[in-house]
């Protein structure tokens, strides 16, 4: 499979080259050039998650990755489980919380890892990954990529606004993974690695790649559970998805499956105050502002980057991307009593994230009138956002074993100015 640019359509890389530069030269993000119809096969099939991801990421990475590598990459990927628990009626929960970090965002890191590491083994060259983070996508690539041969990992957050099970996940590991500490807040951090990638010295004297969701190798292992979850709830009715959604990386994953054949009768892009998305479904006007501080802080993104992808996917059509997406956007009390209320009704515990996608699968289905099955991606373990989950429900939650043995270690992390020649005088010398 050959990757494009959403800024120039005729000018093809492989999947080996989309994942190692991230960004494309002319600063576009790679699209995959077809979205293959698999539906079919995979809705008579019977598989196991392993090798539901086989079928599905196989097309992308032919003839780069040979058949029993990538097996074993998806075997070694996605090694957990991934349950549907049913709420009430017809709606569901797919819990995607149950790899190491108790995020979704371990997928798509546990897989970008093996393949790098996996393309690595045949060039005598070491990596250094760059990865700026709210809190979840820098502890997923930590855990993803510790230990792997290479490769070097450094880690930009933001002081001060990361949970502290997030910054213990970040800081603990060691060995390969370095943690920065910046004195600025998120978007510093972000702008600091784009910054890195037009560097001309730093890209001279070392190999930088990117595990935001700028890459390509993000999404497309965000786009098989799309697939696993409709197995286990429809045959094959259309059904509606509900993605709690910041960068729209998750999103964009599920308009893969889509157009690989999934039948969804509608997407719900639940956001939180940062709504510049559901803002656009509404007004057909995008415009990016400055985030604000939320709940669902994995979520606070206010110049979202899929937003570019999924507009050339529907080719700028407003029409059609409307009648796939609809978007629905909450404020923090609204989340909390989303949290209280499916505690209470259905003893079922949210973390405001996944309450917000199920506060929006609920209003679409009421202003729709809709009866069909309803899944909301349950992005993260309620035990991440403890302080916020625990008032909201007024009981304590169980902390599962993998998020305990994060807290109480030893932890390693420099501390930064907000300033990008101390990172790359870092990254030079280090
Ligand atoms: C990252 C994250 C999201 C948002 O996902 P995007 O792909 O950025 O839209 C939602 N929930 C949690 C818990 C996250 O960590």
């Amino acid at each position: 499979m050959r990757f494009y640019s959403t800024n120039n359509q005729s000018h093809f890389v492989g999947f080996q080259e989309a994942l190692f530069q991230g960004l494309a030269p002319d600063g576009g993000l790679y699209l995959p050039e077809s979205l293959p119809e698999i539906w079919d096969k995979i809705a008579l099939g019977t598989f196991s998650y392993p090798e539901l991801a086989y079928e599905i990421l196989h097309p992308f990475v032919q003839k780069e990755i040979s058949k029993s590598a990538l097996i074993d990459i998806c075997e070694k990927a996605f090694s957990f489980d991934v349950p549907i628990i049913n709420i009430k009626d017809h709606n569901f929960l797919l819990e995607l919380f149950h790899g190491p970090t108790c995020a979704f965002k371990d997928f798509a890191a546990r897989f970008m890892s093996r393949t790098m590491e996996y393309f690595l083994q045949f060039e005598q060259k070491e990596l250094t990954v760059l990865v700026a983070t709210s809190g979840d996508t820098g502890s997923a690539v930590a855990s993803g990529f510790h230990n792997v041969a290479g490769i070097h990992v450094v880690i930009l957050y933001p002081k001060g606004r990361v949970s502290p099970t997030q910054e213990n996940q970040l800081t603990s590991l060691g060995g390969n993974i370095t943690a920065l500490e910046i004195a600025g807040s998120f978007d510093d951090c972000q702008l600091m690695v784009k910054k890195a990638f037009q560097d001309k010295d730093l890209n001279e004297s070392i190999n930088l790649s990117s595990a935001n969701s700028i890459n390509i190798a993000r999404l497309l292992p965000q786009s098989i559970y799309y697939f696993w979850a409709h197995k286990h709830i429809s045959k094959n009715e259309p059904i509606i998805i509900s993605v709690p959604s910041g960068n729209f990386g998750n999103l964009t994953g599920g308009l893969f499956a889509k157009k690989m054949g999934l039948p969804v009768e509608k997407f719900i892009a639940s956001t939180n105050k940062n709504d510049v998305v559901p803002e656009y479904l509404k007004s057909g006007q995008f415009q990016p502002r400055p985030s604000v501080h939320t709940l669902s802080n994995a979520m606070d993104v206010g110049d979202p980057s899929n937003l570019s992808r999924i507009q050339k996917l529907y080719k700028h059509d407003l029409t059609s991307l409307r009648n796939d997406i609809a978007g629905y956007a909450y404020s923090d009390d609204e989340t909390i009593n989303s949290i209280s209320k499916t505690f209470s009704e259905n003893q079922t515990i949210l973390d405001p994230h996944t309450a917000i996608g199920y506060a929006g699968l609920l209003d679409y289905k009421k202003e729709f009138k809709s009866t069909a099955a309803g899944v909301v991606l349950s992005t993260a373990h309620p035990a991440k956002f403890i302080e916020t989950v625990e008032p909201a429900i007024g009981e304590k939650i169980p902390i599962p074993n993998r998020l305990q043995s994060f807290m109480g270690r030893k932890t390693q992390k420099i501390e930064m100015a907000n300033r990008m020649s101390d990172v790359k005088e870092f990254l030079l010398t280090a």
